[in-house]
């Protein structure tokens, strides 16, 4: 233990991953100093523990960490191959690793205090907060307080899905990938009972890239599951896995749920990514959300102004996502007709722009008709009368 706990700080940052690491990158780009900081994590995270892929405008300064990006896509279905044409966004690949050193290097000079205990219960009296260890001994007394520890929704959603992946890095000894070709979704991998399954590769160079299959559903594969899928989606895109080497695997399993995520417990306490409700219910994109509120946090410190981003996504969009994914979850739509729809009939940016949040509502309708309506609608008064009913019940 530190010796003189606990320490007085402005703000603590409680969970040190992917959130507080954009935040603290996100400090020193706004040039916040004389700013007392605590990050509390049992884990310094290091190294490459998970690949960001995000869309967004190139000229920010993550551009050189970036491994890799494209302004052109490809959507695959039975049907045949859309080639997605991004521009003025891009599509990129930021492998965690640089990320991480950037968070650290921001904290050195911060000067940041790194309390590597996990953190137990927030006491938050209104002005200042108490983070205290999982025995109830305090560790940190902080002005603000942003948590991004992992947690549950406030409430079960109505409906509870799960992206779930499993990716491998193959890397090869002579031209095996097209450089310029990155796959966003291909839908011709075998489609599961129920939920979508789409594969993706995210070529870094023609000898190295990420393979990746993923679902959307209620319910995970066992190992074996992942494996099997994945080696059935290089079959598909051709790849002979005896001459190529895993060089890494990346697992993965994210919420997607119209559980509501409370940003905001107590008055100083902010919670921030995947916890503070950054997760896009109908997609588990959480990495452009969590870098959109980790800047208004640093704009709003380095202006003498109290952490506290605008939600990560409008309401309207929570309740489209939440119609969404019954639509998917009790079989009125299927995924990949879902999907395929959503991108034949807008612009590749409105979608991009929508899944991200940013969208204005005359967008936001043109989407809406761009999806099967009238089992969506079905969707709509399902959703309606599961609201009221969870109404009632409280
Ligand atoms: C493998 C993987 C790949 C992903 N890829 C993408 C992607 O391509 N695009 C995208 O948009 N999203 C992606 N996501 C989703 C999301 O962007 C990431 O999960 C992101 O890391 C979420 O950030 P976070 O800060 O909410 O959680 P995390 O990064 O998981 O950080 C939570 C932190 O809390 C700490 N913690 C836990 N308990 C305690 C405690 N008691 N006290 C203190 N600290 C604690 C943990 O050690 C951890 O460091 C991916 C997720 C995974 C798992």
């Amino acid at each position: 233990m530190h010796a003189s706990f606990p320490v007085d700080v402005d703000l603590a940052l409680v969970g040190g991953g992917g959130a507080a690491s954009l935040v603290l990158a996100a400090l020193d780009r706004h040039g916040v100093s004389g700013l007392r900081v605590a990050v509390v994590d049992p884990v310094h995270k290091r190294g490459q523990d998970r690949t960001w892929a995000f869309w967004g405008l190139p000229g920010d300064d993550l551009d050189p960490l970036l491994s890799a990006s494209w302004s052109q896509v490809d959507v695959v279905t039975a049907a045949g191959r859309r080639v997605l044409t991004l521009n003025p966004l891009r599509y990129a690949m930021l492998r965690s690793a640089p990320v991480y050193d950037r968070a650290a290097e921001a904290e050195r000079r911060l000067d940041a205090v790194r309390i590597s205990v996990p953190a137990g219960d927030l006491h938050d009296d209104g002005q200042r907060v108490t983070v205290r260890d999982p025995d109830g001994r305090d560790l940190v007394r902080a002005g603000w307080v942003l948590d991004s520890r992992p947690r549950r929704p406030k409430r079960p959603g109505r409906t509870s899905w799960l992206q779930h992946f499993r990716g491998w890095w193959l890397a090869a000894d002579r031209p095996t990938f097209d450089r310029q070709r990155a796959v966003l979704m291909d839908f011709r991998t075998p489609q599961p009972e129920r939920g979508v399954s789409f594969g993706y590769v995210l070529p870094v160079d023609d000898r190295f890239a990420l393979v990746e299959y993923t679902e959307f559903g209620p319910e995970l594969l066992d190992d074996a599951g992942y494996d099997r899928a994945l080696r059935g989606y290089a079959d598909l895109l051709g790849l002979d896995l005896t001459a190529l080497r895993v060089r890494e695997v990346e697992d993965g399993v994210i919420p997607m749920t119209d559980g509501p995520f409370e940003s905001r417990p107590s008055p100083r306490v902010v919670r921030l990514g995947t916890a503070g409700g950054a997760t896009r219910p109908s997609t588990g994109f959480t990495f452009s959300a969590m870098l959109r509120q980790a800047d208004q946090v640093a704009q709003a410190l380095a202006a003498g102004r109290p952490p506290v981003p605008a939600p990560a996504y409008p309401g309207r969009h929570l309740w489209m996502d939440a119609v969404a994914l019954r639509a998917l979850d009790r079989g009125h739509v299927g995924g990949v007709e879902f999907f395929e729809r959503l991108f034949d009939r807008n612009p590749p940016e409105r979608v991009l722009r929508f899944l991200d949040g940013v969208t204005s509502p005359a967008e936001d309708l043109a989407v809406m008709r761009s999806s099967p309506l009238l089992p969506m609608t079905g969707a709509v008064l399902g959703d309606a009368a599961g609201r009221l009913r969870a109404r009632l019940r409280r």
